[in-house]
């Protein structure tokens, strides 16, 4: 016990957070069929079979935790995006753009075989504005003969192009090696998120839920603010709306103003777009279409919002289509859908009308108010030493597991981090984490718990 107290004691900085966030981030960019999913595949080690021959199929998972030498990184997978062959070239563009924008470095694949092509060339253009660094795969490099395919590749001007086969792992080494040399240690990207200064908002959800509709109703309704707010770097695609008062940096909307067409790839794309702002903000509003059943995508959308670690505020949408009779059966239905999440507030609107939007500005403040929360140690640890008094961890094959502290690691998400005796199971987790909640509310925000067992 001693030995706990004096950890304790020692403050917050010598635990280190489970889930360290600022990862270095490495977008894997080409054009559609140059290798990315087999390269990604490769670094993940994944088994080939993974890959998708099947044109059009919905990744759902953009980022990937991946790692290499010895560093961790996240991988940012932009392979699972395929398009119809008309109007490809802008598509290629605008989907590199996209992942750049949240990367620190580009591995950009090249199909060796076929050579720099019209879209490679405007690719090129664009990531030599971003000012990242950038590593050039000539990937299709299957032997030594076609090595000399590789070198026509110095046309790009993106200096050494690496001669890789991603289908048989040659050379494969060398250019993660070289991604790892220009990647730095912590992101730079998630770091340039401000601090201070307006809030940053992001407003995500399926196509056709109003996401354009809302973000128009809510700049419209109230004064757009035009001022440079001081301490603050403006990126063009955000736009500062001032709601209740106060003004928010609404991010990404240059995303939801240029609407993407339906295409085989815009369900992929739409994430894609969503993983990037939520990069960016602080807090997401989902948007749901109260008029129709919820489907799996938007389920995935309020996921992507929790892996995150945004807070997070539900909005049902086109409540103006709502049919009186249809009310009290909806409610149920909304409770069911929102079981896993019923920790966020919700608030029913129209974008069409202006009705409730008002509402938003309270409920992002209030997950906002959640998500910076911080507990002091003292207090988490009187909670604690009730609970596990009065509900002690299941005994297990003749033990039991005992917490015997907890300090809160982090906030933006809050991050716990529970020191045991034992192994202590998912429920009983899932348990502490619903008493957390209850006792000190966390309206909004995901909060995440992880446990040290101390022997
Ligand atoms: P993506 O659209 O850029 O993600 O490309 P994929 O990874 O789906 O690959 C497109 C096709 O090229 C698939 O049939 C792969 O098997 C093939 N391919 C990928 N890498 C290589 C390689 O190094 N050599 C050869 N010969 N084929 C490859
Ligand atoms: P986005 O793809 O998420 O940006 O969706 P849009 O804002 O483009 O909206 C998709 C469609 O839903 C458009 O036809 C809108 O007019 C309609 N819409 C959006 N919000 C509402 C609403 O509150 N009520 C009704 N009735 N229609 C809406």
């Amino acid at each position: 016990e001693q030995d706990d107290l004096a950890l304790l004691e020692s403050g917050e900085e010598e635990v280190e957070a489970p889930a360290p966030a600022g990862l270095p981030v490495l977008a894997v960019v080409g054009r559609p069929n140059v290798g990315k999913s087999t390269l990604v595949n490769r670094i993940l080690g994944r088994r080939e079979a993974v890959v998708q021959d099947v044109p059009g199929v919905t990744r759902d998972r953009v980022t990937y935790p991946a790692e290499w030498a010895g560093r961790n990184f996240t991988l940012v997978d932009t392979g699972g995006w395929e398009v119809d062959v008309a109007g490809i070239d802008a598509r290629v563009a605008e989907q590199a753009e996209v992942a750049v924008r949240m990367a620190d470095a580009v591995l950009f694949v090249v199909d060796a075989t076929v050579g720099p092509t019209d879209t490679d060339e405007r690719v090129v253009k664009l990531l030599r504005r971003s000012g990242k660094p950038v590593v050039l795969a000539a990937n299709k490099v299957d032997s030594p003969m076609q090595e000399s395919d590789a070198a026509t590749l110095w046309a790009l001007g993106l200096g050494e192009p690496y001669a890789v086969s991603a289908l048989h792992g040659r050379g494969s080494g060398e250019v993660l090696d070289a991604a790892m040399k220009v990647l730095p240690e912590v992101s730079q990207v998630a770091d340039a998120m401000p601090r201070g200064g307006p809030r940053r908002v992001a407003l995500v959800g399926r196509p056709n839920v109003g996401k354009s509709s809302l973000l128009n109703s809510l700049a419209g309704a109230e004064r757009v603010v035009v001022h440079e707010t001081a301490g603050t770097t403006r990126d063009p695609v955000d736009e500062l709306i001032e709601l209740g008062g106060t003004p928010w940096w609404f991010v990404d909307t240059a995303g939801i103003r240029r609407r993407v067409h339906q295409t085989s790839g815009a369900d992929f794309y739409a994430s894609l777009r969503t993983q990037a702002a939520l990069e960016k903000a602080e807090v997401a509003v989902v948007l749901v279409d109260a008029s129709a059943p919820m489907t799996e995508q938007d389920t995935r959308v309020i996921q992507q919002v929790i892996d995150a670690g945004r807070a997070l505020v539900v909005a049902y949408n086109k409540w103006d289509l709502m049919d009186e009779d249809r009310r009290p059966f909806l409610e149920r239905e909304i409770e069911m859908d929102l079981v896993q999440i019923q920790w966020a507030p919700r608030v029913n609107l129209s974008a069409k009308t202006g009705w409730h939007t008002n509402r938003l500005v309270r409920a992002l403040e209030t997950s906002l108010a959640s998500w910076d929360t911080r507990i002091p140690t003292g207090k988490l640890n009187a909670f604690l030493g009730e609970l596990t008094a009065a509900h002690p961890h299941p005994v297990r094959g003749g033990k039991q597991s005992r917490i015997l502290f907890a300090t809160q690691v982090s906030n933006r998400p809050p991050r716990f981090v529970l020191f045991a005796t034992g192994f202590i199971e998912a429920g009983y987790r899932r348990f502490v984490e619903n008493r957390l909640r209850e006792s000190f509310g966390f309206t909004g925000t995901p909060i995440e718990i992880s446990v040290r067992v101390r022997e």
